[in-house]
């Protein structure tokens, strides 16, 4: 539909199982979340059209279709680049939804929801595994997060020696994938930012993503 953006999310299924049985670190792979990021730049490299891409976790959202099998396939090609020791005990595979935002703002919206939701899941996970790092059983764990405000987070991962904020910022804020002038050539490439893109500020900067 004119003026609408089509957003294509892309979720791996049955992940929670998939990490397990290929020993991801937890809270967070980062090898994991660099193979996730390296098939949002091989799909904006291959289809045009899609010129935004935003990941957390096992997810990716993106413009347009055709998507998912393409991103299912790279995430194979290039599982060794990422993990050379390691193979598959089952075939990842993703599935996608897809949903029209009728305005740029809206399209905000939604990325800024999905980078909430990311802080909130890495916060959450982040005490999580502290917990069952020390000892307690993931029940435990569980009932004493249990209706925890983000103040008590804090302050248990200040118990544990942690500023959140001095945490990676690939796990904090998500990764944003998008096409950028290269200067010394004039050519465009694709980049991978770890950028907060709630904010106005970052979309006053890159005016030509939603132009
Ligand atoms: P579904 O098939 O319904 O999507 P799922 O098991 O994939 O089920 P999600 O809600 O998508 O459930 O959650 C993804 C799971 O994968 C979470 O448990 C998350 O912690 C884990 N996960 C994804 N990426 C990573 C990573 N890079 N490092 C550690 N854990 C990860
Ligand atoms: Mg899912
Ligand atoms: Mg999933
Ligand atoms: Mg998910």
């Amino acid at each position: 539909m004119l003026s609408t953006w089509i957003v294509v999310r892309v979720d791996g299924c049955h992940f929670h199982r998939f990490c397990e049985d290929n020993g991801f670190q937890k809270p967070n792979d980062e090898q994991a979340l660099k193979l996730m990021n390296s098939c949002a730049v091989s799909l904006l490299e291959m289809f045009k059209d899609i010129i935004f891409a935003y990941g957390m976790s096992d997810e990716y959202s993106e413009i347009v279709s055709a998507v998912v099998s393409l991103f299912s396939s790279m995430y194979v090609m290039k599982w060794k680049e990422f993990f050379p020791e390691k193979e598959f005990k089952e075939p990842p595979y993703f599935d996608g939804q897809s949903v029209c935002y009728p305005s740029s703002e809206i399209l905000r919206d939604y990325l800024a929801w999905r980078q909430v939701d990311c802080h909130i899941n890495n916060q959450y996970n982040t005490c999580f595994w502290l917990l069952v790092k020390s000892g307690k059983s993931r029940t435990e764990a569980q009932s004493s997060l249990k209706g925890t405000q983000t103040q008590a987070k804090n302050e248990l991962l200040a118990k544990f020696g942690i500023d959140y904020n001095a945490l990676p910022i690939i796990f904090r804020m998500g990764s944003s994938v998008f096409r950028d002038r290269d200067e010394p050539t004039g050519n465009d490439r694709v980049v991978v930012e770890h950028c907060n893109i709630i904010e106005t500020s970052f979309w006053k900067e890159h005016p030509r993503i939603l132009d």
